[in-house]
């Protein structure tokens, strides 16, 4: 395969040439467009991508088994020539091979893998790994092989600990250990450090260079663990110094104009509330009222579980920035929250003398010209609204504070774009998913946080049961009996991830369902995504009036909604959602006093699935809620660092590495506390590999 020359790459990207980490991957001999194209499914572009990535897990092969060794009932590898062959055409297709070494023979199984009769022929040699049966002769079902060419590149595949990556379509774990091993021979020894000695020493970590090779082709497990702890080390390291450099710019910043907040505005707006803030809104509020006053932006996560009070301390903020003259903004990822917050905060600021304004997508054409000729003017105080708040010709008088509500559902972009309506303008953000500590320090490590750790007095418990499919009749007997004695009940229809129309459809079709079938001469009500707001507001009031009992929906009720006088959700196929999704659904339950009841309906058909209908139905603890999260879906999927605008980690595991994670964020700080800048030419290549992985995109975002 052909490799690009030389002196295109240096054409294209000259300033490279320093760290070998951030040239293409296809610079690799052997890596042409095919290759490249199947690296990048696997998310690796540069060469650093490609050196990072962690093998899934080792295989001893120094001393593989003898086939006479294999022990039945564990999975193991061994290796052997092919001295027959056979497939097994009705039913599954099953490919078998017999392989045979000096001791004994094994019989190899593949399922319904028909292409496998191309590759494998008599006299092939394997290395085969998987569980071994004893049904007579040994029988191994395996999970993963490789052909043995005969060649000296063997070496590199047996007779050593080999790394087996995660791999991709056309790319095998042998190819990649291929690719990686020439890629480490090209470059390692050119990678430069980018920990100070000093750290490396106290530590106790190998070099990067070592390190690297240590990771794809450790001597021994232990080397390899030494290196994953170095490589997750730097990632977090980097990830550390990139975010806290940010933060130290940010509060470097003037945003040019005072606050006038002044105690007896705090208790203007304290004294208007028909109860008393619990000690943890009280501190958090302090905090807010702080970072206004400071001559420095505001950059605050608010954190609060479900039904933690966290609205009305939005609503204090945009209340004292209206009295201090300037305007305040919150963004909301439903129309039916933005809907619920502009009643609720209208309520509040209103009799204080500050103009409230929403602005959703289905504003009428006039209304909303309307509205942005008086906020544009300064006329309006403060705007409650959705994404339709980012369009471009909504335009501050002068922006002062910028409120984004459930957070976790909009992309860095749009908040950065929102901001950017301001002159750096004051920016709280808000979100009832619990975040762990491991991210907190990683993706919001830039902000300062603000927990809501106590919930408001007098809120009754919310017990959660799981019950079968089967049990359906039952549970909606029990749903109409409570409802015959006043209860009000949430029927929250199946997620479907691929289609919000699909999903609209079977919120309508279980509506009709209970309505003529198990909940018959009940009013039971229908909202969705897809309804038209005033629809959609009909049905909410109604519901808050009682005049629905029972409210069919979509997950649109996931954020915010707060009915206190809903007491019963039914979850139908609770597996299909995420657990921290379960949580949120579950919050909008247990709002008032008394006892709340949440009931998940499912068949749960994997473990994964049980695990977290189990988890949900033993904990109300978003914290623990959010930790069971991370360890079972992993930190990949639930993290999108680049989402973040921060660079992925690889070798790193945020659902692990929490101790490494500190050492690294302590080691950033002591670092930069010295040398703010990283000025020091000793720290070239780390301020360099900083630059090259904080994209542009995150550059915006600051700003
Ligand atoms: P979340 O933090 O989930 O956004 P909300 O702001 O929607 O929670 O508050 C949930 C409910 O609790 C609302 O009805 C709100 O009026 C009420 N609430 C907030 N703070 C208090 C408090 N200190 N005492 C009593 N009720 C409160
Ligand atoms: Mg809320």
């Amino acid at each position: 395969m052909a490799t690009s020359p030389p002196s295109s790459e240096t054409a294209v990207r000259p300033a490279a040439a320093a760290d070998p980490l951030l040239i293409p991957v296809r610079t690799i001999t052997g890596v042409g467009p095919t290759r490249a194209r199947q690296l990048q499914r696997l998310g690796i572009v540069s060469v650093r991508d490609l050196l990072y990535h962690r093998p899934r897990r080792y295989e001893d092969r120094r001393h593989l088994a003898r086939i006479d060794q294999l022990v039945p009932g564990q999975k193991q590898s061994t290796q052997g020539t092919v001295v027959a062959l056979s497939e097994r055409r009705y039913g599954t297709y099953q490919f078998q091979a017999a392989i045979a070494d000096a001791g004994g023979v094994l019989q190899c199984i593949w399922f319904g893998q028909r292409y496998l009769r191309r590759l494998i022929r008599r006299g092939t040699r394997l290395v085969v790994y998987g569980r071994v049966e004893y049904r007579g002769a040994r029988v191994m079902t395996v999970e993963e092989f490789e052909i043995l060419t005969g060649d000296e590149d063997d070496a590199l595949h047996t007779q050593r600990i080999v790394p087996v990556h995660p791999a991709t379509e056309g790319l095998s774990p042998r190819l990649l250990r291929t690719i990686i091993h020439r890629a480490l021979s090209a470059h390692a020894a050119a990678v430069p450090e980018i920990l100070p000695p000093a750290l490396l020493e106290r530590e106790g970590f190998p070099g990067r260079s070592e390190a690297l090779w240590a990771l794809h082709f450790p001597s021994t497990l232990a080397d390899a663990a030494a290196a994953r702890a170095r490589l997750a080390f730097d990632e977090l390291f980097l990830l550390q110094l990139g975010v806290q450099m940010r933060r130290r710019a940010v509060a470097q910043v003037n945003k040019g104009y005072r606050y006038d907040v002044g105690e007896e505005a705090i208790q203007a707006f304290v004294d208007t509330l028909p109860f008393s803030l619990t000690s943890a809104q009280q501190r958090a509020l302090r905090e807010i009222v702080d970072d206004l006053r400071a001559p420095a932006p505001m950059n605050r996560l608010l954190q609060g579980d479900v039904g933690s009070g966290k609205t009305v301390l939005a609503a204090a903020a945009l209340y004292l920035t209206a009295r201090s003259g300037h305007q305040g903004v919150l963004m909301a990822p439903t129309e039916i929250l933005a809907e619920q917050h502009f009643r609720t905060i209208r309520r509040l600021l209103d009799p204080l003398g500050v103009t409230v304004a929403l602005l959703t997508g289905s504003a009428g054409r006039r209304d909303r010209e309307e509205l942005l000729a008086r906020l544009a003017a300064g006329r309006v105080d403060v705007v409650l609204g959705t994404h339709a708040l980012l369009e471009g010709d909504v335009i501050f008088h002068h922006l002062g504070l910028v409120i984004v509500d459930e957070q976790h559902k909009f992309g860095v972009l749009q908040r950065a774009r929102l901001r950017r309506k301001g002159f750096h303008p004051d920016v709280l953000v808000m979100t009832a998913t619990p975040i762990p500590r491991t991210l907190m320090m990683t993706l919001y490590g830039d902000l300062d946080v603000s927990v809501l750790d106590e919930l408001p007095p007098g809120r009754g418990v919310v017990k959660t049961y799981w019950r079968g499919p089967e049990k359906r009749p039952q549970v909606y007997a029990w749903v109409r009996e409570q409802v015959r004695r006043g209860a009000r009940a949430y029927v929250v229809c199946p997620l479907i991830e691929e289609s919000e129309k699909l999903q609209v459809e079977a919120a309508v079709h279980l509506a009709e369902r209970l309505r003529t079938g198990l909940l018959a001469g009940l009013p039971v009500g229908l909202l969705h995504g897809r309804m038209r707001p005033e629809e959609k507001e009909q049905v909410m009031a109604g519901f808050r009036r009682g005049d629905l009992t029972v409210l069919v929906t979509t997950s649109v009720i996931e954020v915010g909604v707060d009915v206190p006088e809903a007491t019963i959700m039914v979850i139908e196929d609770a597996d299909r959602f995420g657990l921290a999704q379960l949580h949120q659904l579950r919050g909008r339950i247990g709002r008032g006093t008394g006892t709340s009841y949440c009931v998940l309906l499912a068949q749960a058909a994997t473990e994964e699935a049980r695990m977290r209908l189990e988890t949900l139905a033993a904990t109300h603890d978003g914290f623990a809620i959010a930790q069971a999260d991370l360890d079972l879906r992993g930190p990949g999927e639930l993290l999108g660092t680049r989402q973040h605008g921060l660079p992925d980690l690889r070798v790193a595991d945020l659902a692990r590495d929490l101790p490494l994670l500190e050492r690294a964020r302590d080691e950033a700080a002591r670092l930069l506390a010295a040398d703010p800048e990283l000025a020091d030419p000793r720290m070239r290549a780390t301020r360099e590999e900083l630059r090259a992985l904080f994209t542009p995109q995150e550059t915006a975002a600051v700003g």
